[in-house]
């Protein structure tokens, strides 16, 4: 293994996804020296799949510090945007348009209510509806539905497009991103840096070390424990919509959602299948979401299809994100496991791991530290 003759580095993050460069940028704007290593695309696991829904009430069944997470990311997100914009000129479609989460059946109204009855109680701006009023909010579920629940804080912003103005500002701030560098061990260099061995053998050496490796984080090999995250395969799909007919984010859990898109495009998702880091598109994983919807607003069944794919969500043991500093390894932080959620965290997840960089031990990352699993495989 070639050694590194190079001075070390402040920072290293390990992942250009969207975990990454968000705590890249953080780091940056702080004054920090950072370096990205990327493998290949950066935001290429998951990042680039995402259907950039910003919906923390329909992302969880109960309140708690998760939720309080995501809604603090959400109320983050008009800032981060306009920050963005303001250093980069690249607009990533930033949407703050409502969410309607409907119920389909009245099997499912029971359920509806019973959200509806802890959320308002947390965000008072919340509306229950009759179908008529669900279709005011948006006009296109023309099929029959029991009810529903509007979100008027909540929305989406377009994925690659954020990715995009995000690489553009590191770029501006002139933080280096090397792609092709797939990292595979970091090891103690014995003088309290770390060292950061990639694919070639190279090795570069740095003071800290994140990993924002997404769905192959746990591939790295670390001293300590490896925390496991899985890829979760998610199949969606986007069809073109004349004019602006389609107009808030819609669940229909557990089936799926669909988003209009600012560019005419409607994005509509997604499974959720653990098949291993392998990513796939099949009829039948379409059907899961799309066959809803013929009931539900059959006029999207009849738009022009653009574009199917998929991406490898990151998923944690327990299914919550993962950040901050592996308690067997000085220097060494984690940023990974944000499964469906990755686009919406991404601001706060920039925050919490800059001010563990800058020494501080955030509180709202307490219950989501790596340690959490140290502890539990220890019974
Ligand atoms: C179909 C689908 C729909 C989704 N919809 C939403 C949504 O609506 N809202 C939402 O908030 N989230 C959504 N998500 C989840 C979101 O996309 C992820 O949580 C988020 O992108 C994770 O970001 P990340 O940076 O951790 O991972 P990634 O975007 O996967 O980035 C990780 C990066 O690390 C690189 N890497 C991996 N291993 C190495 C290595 N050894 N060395 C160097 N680099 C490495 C990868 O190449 C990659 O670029 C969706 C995901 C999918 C698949």
């Amino acid at each position: 293994m070639r050694a590194t003759s190079r001075r070390p580095e402040e920072v290293i993050i390990v992942g250009g996804g969207i975990i990454g460069c968000s705590i890249a940028w953080q780091l940056s704007c702080r004054g920090r020296s950072v370096r990205i290593l990327e493998r290949q695309e950066p935001g290429g696991l998951a990042t680039h799949a995402a259907a950039g829904i910003l919906g923390p009430f329909n992302e969880t069944d109960r309140p708690g510090p998760f939720l309080d997470l995501m809604r603090r990311s959400l109320h983050l997100y008009p800032d981060f945007v306009a920050r963005l914009i303001e250093e980069t000129g690249l607009s990533p479609d930033f949407e703050p348009s409502g969410i309607l989460s409907v119920a389909l059946s009245g099997e499912e109204r029971g359920g509806l209510l019973e959200r509806y009855a802890w959320q308002s109680a947390l965000d008072p701006s919340i509306v229950f509806c009759e179908p008529d009023q669900a279709r005011l909010f948006e006009p296109a579920l023309t099929g029959p539905f029991d009810s529903a629940i509007y979100y008027p804080d909540e929305g989406h912003v377009f994925a690659p497009r954020l990715i995009k103005a995000l690489l553009g500002a590191l770029t501006r701030r002139r933080v280096p991103l090397e792609q092709g560098v797939a990292v595979t061990r970091i090891a103690p260099s014995g003088h309290g840096t770390l060292l950061v061995y990639d694919q070639e053998g190279e090795c570069r050496e740095a003071e800290k070390v994140i990993l924002a490796a997404g769905a192959l984080l746990s591939d790295i090999e670390i001293p300590g424990t490896r925390i496991a995250v899985f890829p979760v395969n998610g199949q969606i799909l986007a069809v073109r919509s004349p004019g602006s007919f389609y107009r808030r984010v819609v669940f229909y859990p557990p089936h799926g959602y669909f988003v209009p898109k600012l560019d005419g495009t409607v994005v509509i998702g997604a499974t959720e299948e653990s098949i291993g880091p392998r990513t796939r598109v099949t009829p039948a994983g379409l059907m899961e979401f799309l066959s809803p919807l013929a009931g539900l607003a059959p006029e999207l069944l009849d738009l022009p299809l653009h574009h199917t794919w998929s991406g490898l969500r990151p998923k944690s043991s327990d299914g919550f994100p993962i950040m901050g500093p592996h308690p067997e390894c000085p220097g060494l932080f984690l940023a990974g496991g944000h499964y469906r959620n990755g686009i919406l965290l991404a601001p706060v997840t920039g925050e919490i791991m800059a001010d563990w960089i800058d020494g501080g031990a955030p509180d709202a990352s307490t219950p989501f530290l790596p340690a959490r699993f140290l502890k539990s495989d220890r019974g």
